[in-house]
């Protein structure tokens, strides 16, 4: 197996499965660590015999397009009710990790915690935010720090997750996260939703419009197209976000373009 070494410019013309430059061809987290990523390539190459022996990848331009979400939008407000790490009292990471500086996708999780454990209170929101870092960063997944960028209850609290998701969102970036198992999802701000909306085939009022207020905030200040906002198994085989949450996507992205429309 041959290893080709990707810029990080070129990664960040791929990012978002644009399908601009690699047609129909994947990319995916080998080692996210290390940076290195397998391509998946159509079987159909492979059909005839006639194995590509040479791949062209072709970057284009490395300018930034221009910015595609023009709204009054007041993420500042949302971002300030944000709960910090520090307020969490948050391990410190092991390492540091990539800024993006342009994000594609919100990528939207549960828990999976069908007992909603924080019951809705701020200090149950630190408390189970802290246990999910405790989970990502312990023997089972020995992870650099908790993998979701950002967090909501169901009491509608959000928490900061991954260390300097909240600066680097205010400035318009993203913290490299560990949470959808892809490249392009890692590379865009993870939210979890606290619950498992397999089972649960509602969200409080308040989870939901932290969401939707959350979203809004991370689209206007990392220029993300509503359109954008993914859920988990978009980019990889998972029930995450739950299926009730899951179908909820098309409604959520309206409801933050009205928002941002406002
Ligand atoms: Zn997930």
């Amino acid at each position: 197996m041959a290893w080709l070494k990707l810029t990080s410019e070129a990664l960040y013309l791929m990012k978002g499965g644009t399908n601009l430059f690699i047609d129909k061809v994947d990319l995916r987290d080998h080692n996210s660590e290390q940076e290195e990523l397998i391509l998946d390539v159509p079987r159909k190459w492979f059909q005839r015999g006639d194995i590509p022996k040479t791949m062209v990848i072709d970057v284009g331009s490395t300018e930034k397009p221009e910015k595609i979400i023009d709204t009054a939008f007041d993420s500042a407000a949302v971002f300030s009710k944000v709960v910090k790490r520090a307020d969490w009292q948050a391990a410190a990471p092991t390492s540091r990790f990539e800024i993006v500086d342009r994000p594609n996708f919100i990528v939207i999780h549960h828990t999976d915690d069908a007992n909603n454990s924080s019951n809705g209170t701020l200090e149950g929101a630190k408390t189970i935010t802290k246990g999910i870092q405790g989970f990502h960063m312990g023997s089972e997944r020995r992870w650099s720090d908790i993998g979701y960028n950002f967090l909501n209850t169901i009491g509608g609290t959000l928490l900061e997750g991954r260390s300097d998701s909240l600066a680097e969102a205010i400035k318009g970036n993203s913290v490299r996260g560990a949470h959808a198992a892809t490249d392009n999802g890692n590379r865009s701000p993870g939210v979890a939703n606290e619950g498992n909306f397999s089972v649960n085939k509602t969200m409080p009022n308040e989870q939901w419009e932290s969401l939707v207020d959350l979203c809004a905030a991370l689209c206007a200040s990392c220029d993300i197209d509503p359109a954008n906002i993914k859920g988990h198994r978009d980019f990889v085989s998972t029930t995450c976000p739950g299926d009730w949450l899951y179908q909820q996507l098309p409604r959520l992205r309206d409801r933050v373009a009205q928002r941002l429309a406002q």
